[in-house]
């Protein structure tokens, strides 16, 4: 045995040799008998005063309980107030207005108003599953009531219904108890966001990264295809900064995006700005986009690329000359003699420039991401430009001549929209505007006030501009 434990055996017994002496004395044995007889006694009062006090607290909650019970006639919502109660109510699949408002506990006569009320503006009562659906009502005392314990009843003072994002249709308790629809315009606030950033992945993919909606994107990315390549053009490190309109619903979520009022490009070797402007044609506002000059980012194709030109054959079915059966013709044919320059239509890049079957000598110009325009029959090509080359506008790209399946010496044109060759004649003449005089001058203000905004608008920062 270790010397430790020797030491605790010995204190232990000295300690119980010690509390038998205690005990066993005559002074102590009746003192501890009666400690322990208190103690007994105690515990005892203890228990029968817990049993007593718990019978009769059970009691009296049960009467409590008995007195507050409502029930209000097949209600889920057994709620006892006197102030108005705001149900926000997301709708399910299968779900009507009465089922809903039914379940709230309206009486069949206020349903019947309500939905008769909302049937007088709208003819399909389809509530879109999913939308939130608000009703305020109030429960008050019915005193008409027999039954004691439904002496409650829900009145219903207004159902909102949303329509869209920017519409509900609200149904209001008037004082003589019927009820009105009307159809309500959400109140949004409007706001000017100012967004930049670089490009790292793509100028819409970055874009959107930076909070732009997706919609604002493609946008600009049409205007800014009558200027750029999106391939050859932009490069990762290219900045890019947009100040878009968006509305706000009251509760601070944004609802959509407006119009796009500003938008620049930072490339490598030149900058593009465009700027919105509202002009009004009668009664009409339209928006377009111009440069910081005045002139429209859609720039118009020239409708014959060749001076001097007579059209010889039109856009449309015709007895081919060679073929000698009925044929589309799918382009214009302008009559001129071999060697007349033949004119870039609008400025882009050459996307084809070599001989190309019946076309003879081809020339194809993509212009922006919908239009390309096409030259056949040419004598010889512009020895300024290959494939690749950027052209301007009015540029000349090839000559005249007579090559591949042609009768005689002319210009074969097509317009190339989206891949298939349209009339030329049939595609609106909008674009193309440069503004002069007084629309100029309204342009310089509201290009300033642009500006302005652009300035006093705080970036939406997520794409850091290092
Ligand atoms: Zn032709």
């Amino acid at each position: 045995m270790k010397k430790k434990e020797l030491i605790s055996k010995k204190y232990k017994n000295f300690f119980f040799d010690k509390i038998n002496f205690i005990i066993e004395s005559k002074f102590f044995k009746p003192l501890s008998l009666t400690i322990i007889a208190v103690f007994i006694f105690f515990k005892i009062y203890q228990y029968l005063g817990f049993f007593l006090t718990s019978k009769f607290f059970s009691e009296s909650q049960n009467k409590i309980s008995n007195s507050i019970k409502i029930s209000l006639a097949g209600t889920p919502f057994n709620l006892d107030f006197e102030e108005e109660q705001v149900l926000d109510y997301q709708i399910k699949n299968g779900d009507t207005l009465l089922k809903i408002l039914a379940d709230v506990g309206a009486e069949d006569q206020d349903v019947f108003s309500i939905i008769g009320a909302l049937k007088k503006i709208k003819s399909s009562q389809n509530l879109s599953i999913g939308s939130q659906i608000t009703i305020t009502y109030r429960s008050i005392d019915d005193e008409e009531s027999s039954d004691q314990n439904a002496k409650r009843k829900v009145v219903i003072s207004n159902v909102t219904i949303p329509q869209s994002v920017e519409e509900n249709i609200v149904i209001t308790r008037k004082n003589d108890g019927s009820y009105d629809a009307r159809e309500l315009k959400v109140k949004l606030l409007r706001y000017n966001s100012r967004y930049f950033g670089v490009i790292k992945n793509g100028l819409y993919i970055d874009g959107v990264e930076a909070g732009i909606s997706p919609n604002a994107m493609m946008n600009m990315i049409t205007l800014y295809g009558y200027d750029i390549d999106f391939q050859r053009d932009i490069h990762s490190g290219d900045k890019f900064e947009m100040l878009v309109e968006s509305f706000y619903d009251e509760n601070g979520k944004k609802v959509r995006d407006g119009n796009v009022l500003f938008s620049s490009l930072t490339l490598q070797n030149r900058k593009i700005e465009i700027y919105m402007h509202k002009i009004t044609d009668g009664d009409k506002t339209r928006v377009e986009y111009f440069d910081v000059k005045g002139n429209s980012i859609k720039k118009s194709l020239l409708r014959t690329p060749i001076n001097g030109a007579r059209v010889s054959s039109g856009f449309g079915m015709r007895r081919h000359p060679i073929l000698g059966y009925s044929k589309m013709h799918k382009g214009v044919d302008f009559a001129a003699p071999i060697g007349t320059p033949i004119l870039a239509a609008g400025s882009g890049t050459i996307v084809y420039m070599s001989p190309k079957g019946g076309y003879g000598n081809y020339v194809q110009i993509k212009h922006n991401p919908d239009y390309s325009t096409a030259y056949g029959h040419a004598s010889r090509f512009s020895k300024r430009f290959r494939v690749g080359s950027k052209v301007k506008q009015g540029d000349v790209v090839a000559y005249v001549g007579n090559t591949g399946r042609s009768t005689g010496p002319h210009l074969h044109f097509e317009l190339i929209y989206r891949g298939s060759q349209v009339n030329p004649s049939k595609v609106k003449a909008t674009s193309g505007i440069k503004l002069v005089g007084k629309e100029l001058v309204r342009f310089e203000a509201s290009k300033n006030e642009i500006d302005r905004y652009r300035k006093n608008t705080p970036n939406q920062f997520k794409n850091a501009v290092n």
